[in-house]
């Protein structure tokens, strides 16, 4: 099924792109929750954690990679930021094609906000 971000990587929907690879895609997501807030996806369209599979081990691994690089060239790497993924309805996705935070810029609380 084609969600928001395969029209994102295929440039149907436009997007404020911060890096890309053959593999990966990042942009800025519209809502930001952070001073920086970026959306880190792979290009092939899974839908949730939970479909996850041995072969896509190497791929999800980059996202962190990215991540960490973002926050470098961005600046807020050393004071901190948080990533997230968030998985099915109780986990608050909203866009079935895996993604992860990247947000920086503030400091955050846990378990919220
Ligand atoms: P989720 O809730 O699935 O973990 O995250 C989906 C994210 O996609 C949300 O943070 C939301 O703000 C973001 N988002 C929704 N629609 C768009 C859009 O059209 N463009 C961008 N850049 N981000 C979007």
């Amino acid at each position: 099924m084609s969600t928001l971000f395969s029209k994102i990587i295929e440039r149907e929907v436009p997007a404020d792109i911060v890096y890309e690879d053959d593999q990966v895609l990042a942009f800025h997501d519209i809502n930001p929750q952070a001073p920086t807030h970026i959306l880190i996806i792979p290009k092939k369209p899974i839908a949730t954690l939970n479909d996850l599979t041995e072969e896509d081990q190497a791929l999800v691994g980059r996202l962190p990679l990215i991540a960490a690089k973002l926050a470098k060239q961005l600046g807020f790497a050393d004071e901190g930021y948080r990533v997230v993924m968030n998985c099915n309805e109780n986990g608050g996705q909203t866009v079935y094609h895996i993604h992860m935070h990247l947000m920086g810029g503030r400091r955050f609380t846990w378990p919220a906000g």
